[in-house]
């Protein structure tokens, strides 16, 4: 390898023996006769002390470099309270592999104040910031405990396909594409796919998901292609046994997040907290009569974003599960149960971060269901083929990574958790 330590692994023990650092100029400041130049890894930055009597070549040659040009160098780490990390880097040999242009499309350090679409125009320069980069090490934690916890629980990974022959869960907010001599579409959601699961036997499945979907408002928590948690479990009771792994797995997941990613919370500066479980479960009955205390709003009505921040006012909750929904505000699958559906939301901070249900696993019901949505039943023969020979009762979520982590981290827009997003304006980088 090109380096034998991240700047964060060395320490005491280090101190005196020769090690190999490798990164990016971030800073160079030449005094004349001594230059510090700080290198950036991944996990900090530390720095090179160049002395010219003692070696002019190195001297010049790091001297004279562009800042964000790629580097690495070898020689003695010294121990040095005034230095940051309490450590300087004397070298003895470096190399240059690439070297940066100038001027460069926006500034690095975090003081340097450039607009959202710069930063995404220049999504690479950008994540070399620390609070971009902090945002993508604890999504990497966020992915990594949830699924350690479903993993832990039972469920298999699975990946079920994002190309089909009919829109998943009907609707306009489909991507159509073409595909050989027809017409395909990018999956929604892997809904049909985990329930068909469900039949197979394999019992609890979860999927890291691309969600596709041509959402018709440009907003700052919704992304045309976004991605997801998405689970289905058979033999459930009711959707109480789904909403139960719901929580568990946030909490799980948050409290490894507060262990291991402590110094990418202080980067970001914010309050990373999560009440204690169980989350509180209000019915939509009763968000109902709270929220037509305050406004217009009918039985029946669709939450959106004002309802949704209201009530999250209102009740004074950061986190909580609304369930019992009219049956005609949910999709097709959802369990009846008179006229509400087995289904709830997951809500943090005023907006929906995952959706569950119990689903139907009658073939006759679910047949009712489809025409009742004026639905075309032939376009979705596969699926149903899988309630045909044996279905279990059966639920699942689906959970917006991005949506958690944006109310996780309190950021305003949802674009800042993924890597390169996509909205109808931007289709690049
Ligand atoms: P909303 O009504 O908030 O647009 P939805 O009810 O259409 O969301 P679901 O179909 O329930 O979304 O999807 C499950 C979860 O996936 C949502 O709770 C949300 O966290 C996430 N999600 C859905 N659509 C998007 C999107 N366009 N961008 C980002 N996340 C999304
Ligand atoms: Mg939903």
């Amino acid at each position: 390898m090109l380096r034998s330590h991240y700047c964060s692994e060395v320490d005491e023990n280090v101190y005196g023996r020769k090690i190999r650092i490798a990164g990016w100029v971030e800073d160079i400041r030449n005094l004349g006769g001594i230059a510090f130049i700080i290198i950036r890894d991944r996990t900090g930055r530390m720095q090179i002390t160049s002395i010219k009597k003692e070696n002019p070549e190195i001297f010049n040659e790091l001297t004279s470099l562009t800042r964000e040009s790629v580097v690495s160098a070898s020689g003695t780490c010294q121990k040095n309270e005034k230095v940051m990390n309490g450590w300087e880097l004397m070298p003895e040999k470096i190399h240059v592999f690439s070297k940066a242009e100038t001027p460069l499309p926006m500034g690095i350090i975090d003081k340097v104040n450039v607009d959202f679409d710069t930063r995404l125009d220049n999504r690479i320069i950008d994540l070399r910031r620390d609070k971009v980069k902090a945002i993508f090490m604890i999504r990497h934690s966020f992915i990594g405990y949830a699924t350690e916890f479903l993993r832990k629980n039972g469920f298999i990974e699975v990946h079920t396909p994002k190309i089909s022959s009919a829109p998943s869960e009907g609707g306009t907010e489909v991507f159509k594409i073409s595909y050989f001599d027809r017409d395909a579409y990018l999956v929604q959601s892997p809904q049909l796919y985990k329930q068909m699961l469900m039949a197979s036997g394999l019992d609890k499945v979860y999927e890291i998901a691309w969600y596709f979907r041509a959402e018709e408002h440009d907003t700052s928590r919704h992304l045309n292609e976004s991605t997801a948690i998405d689970m289905e479990m058979a033999f459930i009771e009711d959707e109480e046994d789904v909403m139960k792994i719901a929580e568990c797995m946030t909490d799980y997941a948050v409290q490894k997040i507060l262990d291991e990613n402590s110094k990418e919370i202080e980067i970001l500066n914010t309050e990373v907290d999560m009440p204690s479980l169980p989350y509180p479960r209000i019915s939509y009955d009763e968000v109902v009569e709270i929220l037509q205390k305050e406004i217009d709003f009918k039985w029946g009505d669709d939450l959106g974003t004002d309802e949704e921040n209201l009530l999250a006012q209102k009740l004074d909750y950061e986190i909580y599960f609304i369930k019992s929904f009219p049956l005609e505000a949910k999709p097709f699958y959802a369990m009846p149960s008179g006229k509400y559906a087995r289904a709830f939301d997951l809500e943090y901070k005023g907006i929906e971060i995952a959706s569950g249900a119990q689903r139907i696993h009658e073939y006759d019901m679910l047949i009712k269901r489809m025409e009742e949505k004026g639905m075309n039943i032939e376009n979705f023969s596969d699926y149903l083929k899988a309630f045909q020979y044996g279905m279990p009762p059966h639920g699942g979520y689906g959970y917006g990574i991005e949506r958690f982590l944006m109310r996780l981290l309190n950021l305003r827009n949802i674009r800042e958790c993924i890597l390169f997003p996509r909205d109808r304006k931007r289709l690049r980088p």
